[in-house]
């Protein structure tokens, strides 16, 4: 038994936000009791005291839309950042990571890494593996999960159709001279991705074999975008996930682009495309949702179905900024992601907040942002609340799961706060760094102690994905210089396709 005190709880739970001076009690992987530091003490002294003076607690953090598996932003990191639909093209539709699934365990684990020392305990894995594989090479991934402790609502990504939704070029293809189409062709992956059967059949061996009820691992269904499956193939993945009472998460409205194809391909808004489906319900959530106009927000609250912005993700890719004020003004659940894209390729979960909540501060006399409360509450009640895990995890009460942080806050309240402060939840997300997070703990069990890894050897990891990395590019190099010209003229043609979409709406 445990015994976490702190000079500061924020609970996340509505009754009683903040304890100040208090204790949090964990019995095996639960929340055994909270109160005051003194009437915990005495109450259970048998308890061994963690925290003490110059802590903070608050619940673990989610990040509710990640990618670890063989996707995500691991291969590039330090190149320059181009609009999505170019950085498709270059980085995703050639086959670069066709049989490189294993690596996924060593991607995993540095991501997992970079998260629980920014205090995240719950992740939603997005995951791209290896269709062909009997458990769509999703074991990698989820294994790198058991060994990190993580929780992980893990999520392998369905799609069977090709469409410019994301950027896919199939169609785009079509729209080229006919010489550079057949260049083309040779590197776009066309492929890679299970057909409906077969994608059911690995699901299903996945979820049976890690799916853990009640505890870490919760498998779900991915869908790579609303175009990327036929409207029967959606209806079929949102019913299994149904089913099982799976969480379900799709790639939404990232760029105006979408939004524009969209119109194009299904007369009107993709979300009133999706409830038509009957794929809007409190399971659903979706990813970026950048593009949403009020009547979509609207829809998407009363359906009771959830957004997950990325940020980083979303400046980095030239998307654009989730109104995150406007949809929690219409009533729609918002979460809060990185996408594996950090802003410093780092994937530090606290600065994702406070760029999400600096973001809503748009110009405008009536406008007040985000409270302090309602940016933590992004990043854990609503969150746990997008990924179906809320019975569980998102905020710090009696027989909830033990996800906790220890903050050491000395250096967060150096030199002074100003006796006018008067809500912890505002320093909080203005000046914690994840420097200051000292112990993270998954189901009662740390997976960082005193600012030390437990479960991951970070510099091994890291020593294992720069050898892995290295010999990939010796692999490709040459192919890559080959490309690089083709790829030069491929993303012109790009540019040009998308303007030509772009105009039509002018
Ligand atoms: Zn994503």
């Amino acid at each position: 038994m445990l015994r976490i005190e702190a000079d500061v709880i924020l609970t996340m739970d509505a009754a009683r936000p903040v304890l100040r001076d208090a204790a949090a009690v964990v019995e095996g992987k639960l929340i055994h009791d909270t109160g005051d530091r003194a009437e915990m003490a005495a109450r259970y002294p048998q308890a061994e005291p963690r925290g003490g003076p110059g802590c903070w607690l608050l619940p673990g953090l989610v990040n509710a839309h990640h990618h670890g598996g063989v996707g995500g932003g691991s291969w590039h990191k330090g190149v320059r950042d181009i609009p999505l639909e170019r950085h498709l093209m270059r980085q995703y539709n050639w086959g670069f990571y066709d049989g490189q699934a294993p690596y996924a365990r060593l991607n995993t684990l540095m991501l997992s890494a970079q998260l629980i020392r920014s205090g995240v305990t719950c992740v939603a894995d997005f995951y791209y593996g290896d269709d062909s594989a009997p458990y769509l090479g999703a074991e990698h991934g989820l294994n790198a999960y058991r060994e990190a402790g993580l929780r992980a609502v893990f999520m392998p990504a369905a799609r069977n159709r090709f469409s410019p939704d994301n950027g896919d070029l199939q169609h785009f293809l079509t729209e080229m001279p006919p010489d550079l189409a057949s260049q083309a062709a040779g590197l776009i992956r066309q492929a890679g991705f299970a057909a409906p059967e077969a994608f059911f059949e690995g699901w299903e061996r996945t979820r049976r074999d890690f799916h853990e009820p009640g505890g870490r691992i919760a498998v779900g269904i991915a869908v790579d975008g609303p175009l990327r499956c036929t409207p029967e193939y959606l209806r079929a993945l949102h019913a299994r996930a149904a089913q099982y009472g799976a969480p379900f998460q799709m790639h939404l409205l990232e760029t105006k682009y979408q939004r524009m194809v969209g119109t194009t391909e299904t007369g009107g808004s993709l979300i009133t495309y999706l409830d038509g489906l009957g794929l809007l319900d409190e399971r659903s959530s979706f990813a970026h949702g950048i593009w949403l106009s009020e009547a979509d927000m609207a829809l998407l609250a009363e359906r009771g179905a959830s957004t997950v912005p990325n940020p980083s993700s979303n400046l980095r890719l030239f998307d654009g900024v989730a109104a995150i004020t406007g949809l929690l003004h219409a009533g729609v659940n918002v979460a809060l992601g990185t996408d594996s894209f950090g802003f410093s390729d780092d994937n530090d979960f606290i600065e994702e907040v406070r760029l999400a909540t600096l973001l809503q501060r748009q110009p405008g006399i009536t406008n007040n942002g985000l409270s302090g409360e309602q940016a933590l509450a992004l990043a854990t009640r609503s969150g746990a609340r997008a990924l179906g895990v809320h019975g569980q995890i998102g905020s710090i009460r009696k027989g909830g799961c033990a996800d906790l942080v220890v903050l050491d806050a000395r250096r967060m309240l150096n030199p002074w706060i100003s006796p006018l402060h008067d809500d912890p939840h505002e320093v909080f997300w203005r000046r914690a760094r994840r420097e200051d997070v000292r112990d993270v703990l998954v189901d009662g069990a740390f997976v960082l102690q005193d600012g030390a890894l437990v479960t991951i050897d970070e510099a091994a990891v890291s020593e294992a994905m720069r050898g892995w990395l290295e010999g990939v590019w010796r692999m490709r190099g040459a192919e890559t210089e080959g490309r690089s010209r083709l790829l030069d003229r491929l993303e012109a043609a790009v540019i040009a396709y998308f303007r030509r979409i772009e105009s039509r709406e002018e």
